[in-house]
């Protein structure tokens, strides 16, 4: 069969995935390249979702300092916030039982964070970036990374049409070839071409990186039980024995409640199941008496970068870069990786703007994203971190010693500082 010719198209910038790192990175270029008069640069961005957003997991409480220094004016452009946080708790529960604590610890306190659907935000995001010149391409999926000479030059779609095997069907097409001076991987967690990249150039951190299940469910409640501006972060205290993790629980909009469990997925007990104990907590008093009546509307699964700063892999190389959770950028203990993510992206931005500037997408330039990074509050807060996922590697009372020394003391290093651990 005369297999037909692979196509090919040329772009200066390419993003691979639209989450909130490459939104932001895509109208920070655009904002840069005005601001200091240069031409602006081609940019398209690919998106393997049928329509940009459908891959978020809805919901989120962020923080809004990234989005505000992108956009000062942000609330007055319409962004699509669902309430602020005007009240934060944490519990710790047990079995029949729940303790609020009288101080929420400072990675719970989420007051003036923003409750939105990530959805919308990215939606809102991508509209922007359209407005502002930038390509984007829903239903278009990032298959393998091209490489010439040791530097990245684009990336190829996947073929389609083919069998189980790999092999060409009658309705074969090769998938297109995107060429690009650079390539930003801001593809979330387990990225299939940030994983050939980071192989391939060797860009690995001193930690692996981990991962913890997020399960999410929203949840239509009775009207008066729906409490605006509430954030709850619970410790449940008999599961941390079998993983560690916890839950979240705030409101939405038309009586709707994002309610979540996270546990890592290191956890040495091979029965350790994310999405059950996920459902066994809703058997709690507390959860029973909030979701009498209530109706699920929706419910999904993700993974989260728990790592944290020491299992990031190097953030650039020849031609192309690597933003968002792509890059671990999530903050373990905050459980907040949106305004994260979106200040990598635009971080990677300037950067690019000193490559166009200069005609020059060598590390030279390109490696001015990891000094930004050095000196930004985004490595502050992931710097503050560092030892929050390995204390709890080291064993429940370790990390109960642990943290308080580690939050409270020694700023961050806790009793061990930069702990080492293996991938679970
Ligand atoms: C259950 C859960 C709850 C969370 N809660 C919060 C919270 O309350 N607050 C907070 O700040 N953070 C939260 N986070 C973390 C936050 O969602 C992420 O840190 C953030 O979305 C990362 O943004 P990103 O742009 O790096 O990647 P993502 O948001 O994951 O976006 C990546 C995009 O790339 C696309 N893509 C992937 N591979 C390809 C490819 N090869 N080709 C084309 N497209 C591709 C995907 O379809 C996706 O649309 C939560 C995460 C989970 C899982």
């Amino acid at each position: 069969m005369n297999q037909p010719e692979r196509e090919s198209m040329e772009v200066d910038v390419l993003y691979v995935g639209a989450g909130p790192a490459t939104m932001a990175s895509a109208l920070r270029l655009m904002q840069e390249v005005e601001s200091r008069g240069l031409e602006p640069p081609t940019i398209l961005v690919i998106e393997k979702s049928a329509e940009i957003g459908d891959h978020m997991l809805s919901g989120a409480v962020m923080n809004p300092r990234a989005i505000r220094e992108l956009l000062p004016d942000f609330s007055e452009q319409g962004f699509p916030t669902e309430y602020v946080c005007d009240n934060d708790m944490t519990y710790v529960f047990f079995p029949k039982a729940k303790v609020r604590l009288p101080i929420n610890p400072p990675f719970f306190k989420k007051k003036g964070y923003h409750v939105v659907s990530l959805s919308n935000v990215v939606k809102w995001m991508s509209e922007r970036c359209e407005a502002a010149g930038v390509e984007i391409y829903p239903g278009f999926a990032g298959d393998k990374l091209l490489i010439e000479d040791g530097r990245v030059v684009g990336v190829r779609m996947g073929d389609m049409g083919v069998d189980r095997e790999g092999k060409p069907k009658p309705t074969y097409q090769p998938g297109m070839d995107i060429l690009a001076k650079v390539t930003v991987l801001g593809e979330g967690v387990h990225g299939t071409l940030t994983k050939q990249l980071i192989n391939r150039f060797d860009l690995h951190g001193e930690n692996p990186q981990v991962y913890e299940t997020g399960i999410k469910e929203i949840w239509r409640i009775k009207p008066e039980k729906h409490r605006p501006g509430r954030v709850i972060h619970g410790i449940v205290a008999h599961e941390l024995l079998n993983a560690f993790g916890g839950m979240w629980l705030y409101d939405m909009k038309d009586n709707l409640v994002s309610y979540g469990f996270v546990s890592a997925l290191d956890a040495e007990n091979p029965y350790h199941d994310p999405h059950l104990i996920a459902q066994r907590f809703k058997t709690h008093p507390f959860m029973r008496d909030l979701l009498d009546g209530a109706e699920l509307v929706r419910y999904g699964a993700k993974a989260i970068p728990m790592g944290g700063l020491y299992s990031q892999p190097k953030l650039y190389t020849d031609g192309a870069m690597i933003v968002g959770d792509s890059a671990g950028f999530c903050n373990a203990e905050r459980l907040a990786g949106v305004h994260m993510a979106m200040k990598s992206g635009m971080m990677a931005a300037e950067a690019i703007a000193d490559a166009i500037a200069a005609d020059d997408f060598s590390t030279t330039t390109l490696g001015g994203y990891a000094e930004r990074y050095r000196k930004s509050w985004a490595y502050q807060e992931h710097y503050a971190a560092r030892n929050f996922h390995g204390g709890f590697t080291k064993g429940l009372p370790f990390f109960f010693i642990n943290e308080p020394v580690r939050q409270f003391l020694t700023d961050g290093a806790g009793l061990q500082d930069e702990i080492r651990f293996k991938a679970g």
